[in-house]
């Protein structure tokens, strides 16, 4: 099938989900009011790469010889990806970085979960196959995903096996055809406007032979019989457009998958009932160079728009005069500064793995960016609302604008800006700031990767400290003779101490 377009995705989401909002079924995201926004933004996605002046850019020539976006590639070699960076990149640039879950996310997911099937298939090579056969699939019919990996918050200190049984998604029946599933798992971000979910649970949490009906990785069709979707609150109302830019273009939608008695095929499953393979799944898979790419090449994207804001917004009243506040600005260029630099790292010092002749995105590189983001995006916002201030309340919406006799043009206008353009401009910015969508933006970058200080404290322990505490010992060793410093091993000669 190959590349599809923006129709032949839409048409796609018509097909008896159970995606539930406000009390009742929703039945076509294309069609929903709140939702239809977005379901045509991930259509111009799909549209995008049918562009034929882009079709290197965006696209290369499968195995199988039909075409596929970049983000599915399987890099062989630095320049490969390369090729998926800049591919990455060009979404990026259409959405101003605002869109995480665009489709080339999942893609770039889907490739490294198959191309783990050395690590799924350590105990069953079936399942490993299954893995490969699954990302195929994605790759062949250009599949929009989903995915579900966090167990529901209801208990976060007691193990699985002292709560409430199938909670979490979990095996309540293994037959010669498959599995029975009860339970659930979070967060299904984009999940009504997707056609499938790839789910496993988060690994960190499943360590006891007891909860290993719970160590369970498939890929299953968001309208499986037996599987139902409840959403959160809508946060676009449908305003116009001038009033809410950002929500009516970019409400991703987030929903709780919960199954009951549903049931799996083998061929859609990847792990079952296996603690030692689940709990590989995330550094086997490589998880973080792989995503991670998409998140940093977004964040530069999303970096730029977010100080072409802080200086236009800055501009519009003249207070970019003020030091202090070039000191904000300049804040925000460092980071914008630090994610392009981290985005060249982590494709030059890219790295191979062996286990399956693929080329990864350097790690250091992408786990420095996984890290900080969290902590950059909400200082990037605090920079927003210090140059907005009381701006941000004195918004008329389009309509208002419009009458006459208010003299808005008159109190309204920037330093160098008509009203309408100022007006619209500091629309932009509270929707990143103020508005419900902004405060979920926010929530998306200090938690969608995981929880940054655990994922932090994980960094630590796990880091190789080996070169980094000989220096130390090598500092304290005293002075001897005309040596002042002892000479590190690789740079001693034969005539020293
Ligand atoms: C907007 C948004 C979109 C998301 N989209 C997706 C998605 O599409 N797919 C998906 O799978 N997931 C998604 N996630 C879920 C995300 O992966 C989780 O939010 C993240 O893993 C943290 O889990 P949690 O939210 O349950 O927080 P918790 O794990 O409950 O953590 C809450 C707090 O408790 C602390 N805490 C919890 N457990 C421990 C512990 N064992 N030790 C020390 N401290 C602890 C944490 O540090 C944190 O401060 C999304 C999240 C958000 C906010």
């Amino acid at each position: 099938m190959g590349l599809r377009t923006g129709d032949e995705y839409l048409a796609g989401l018509r097909d008896g989900r159970q995606v539930w909002w406000d009390g009742r079924l929703v039945e076509d995201a294309a069609t929903e009011p709140g939702l239809r926004n977005t379901a045509l933004t991930v259509a111009q996605y799909y549209d995008f790469q049918h562009r034929l002046e882009l079709a290197d850019l965006l696209t290369y020539e499968t195995p199988d010889g039909d075409r596929a976006h970049l983000s599915f590639i399987e890099p062989r070699t630095i320049d490969e990806l390369r090729r998926r960076g800049a591919a990455f990149a060009a979404w990026a640039e259409v959405t101003g970085g605002l869109m995480g879950r665009a489709p080339d996310y999942m893609n770039a997911c889907m490739m490294a979960m198959g191309n783990a099937r050395h690590i799924w298939g350590k105990n069953d090579a079936r399942l490993g196959e299954n893995a490969y056969n699954i990302y195929l699939h994605c790759r062949r019919n250009d599949v929009c995903m989903t995915h579900t990996f966090v167990n529901p918050r209801v208990d976060r200190f007691a193990p699985l096996y002292e709560q409430d049984p199938y909670i979490n998604a979990g095996i309540v029946e293994t037959r010669s055809d498959g599995i029975v599933i009860s339970g659930a798992r979070m967060v299904g971000t984009l999940a009504p406007f997707c056609d499938e979910n790839l789910s496993f649970g988060a690994p960190l949490g499943i360590t006891d032979p007891r909860d290993s009906v719970y160590a369970l990785g498939f890929q299953c069709k968001v309208n499986m019989p037996g599987l139902k979707w409840i959403c959160r609150d809508k946060m676009d109302m449908e305003r116009p457009h001038y009033d809410t830019p950002l929500a009516t273009r970019f409400e991703e939608m987030d929903a709780i998958a919960v199954w009951e008695d549903a049931f799996v095929p083998w061929e859609d499953v990847f792990v079952a009932n296996d603690l030692e393979t689940h709990n590989l799944s995330l550094p086997g898979m490589k998880f973080m160079p792989s995503l991670g790419h998409h998140v940093l090449v977004k964040n530069v994207a999303k970096t730029r728009f977010l100080f072409g804001l802080a200086h236009l917004l800055a501009e519009s009243a003249q207070v970019s005069q003020f030091i202090n506040v070039q000191d904000r600005l300049g804040d925000i260029l460092m980071w914008l500064n630090t994610m392009e630099s981290l985005a060249i790292a982590a494709v030059e010092g890219a790295e191979l793995n062996p286990e399956n002749g693929l080329y990864y995105c350097n790690e250091g590189a992408i786990n420095a960016a996984l890290r900080l983001y969290p902590e950059v995006y909400p200082r990037i916002k605090e920079h927003l609302m210090q140059l907005g201030g009381g701006g941000y309340v004195s918004l008329p919406q389009e309509a208002t604008l419009e009458v006459a006799d208010l003299a808005i043009d008159k109190y309204y206008k920037g330093a160098t800006s008509e009203a309408k353009d100022k007006v619209a401009l500091f629309r932009l910015a509270w929707d990143i700031v103020g508005s419900s969508w902004g405060g979920r933006q926010e929530l998306y970058e200090r938690f969608f990767f995981g929880d940054s200080q655990r994922m932090k404290s994980l960094g630590y322990q796990f880091y190789d400290k080996t070169e980094a505490t000989e220096l130390v010992a090598r500092i304290l060793r005293p002075p001897q003779g005309r040596e002042r410093l002892a000479w590190p091993e690789q740079y001693r000669s034969a005539s020293d101490n």
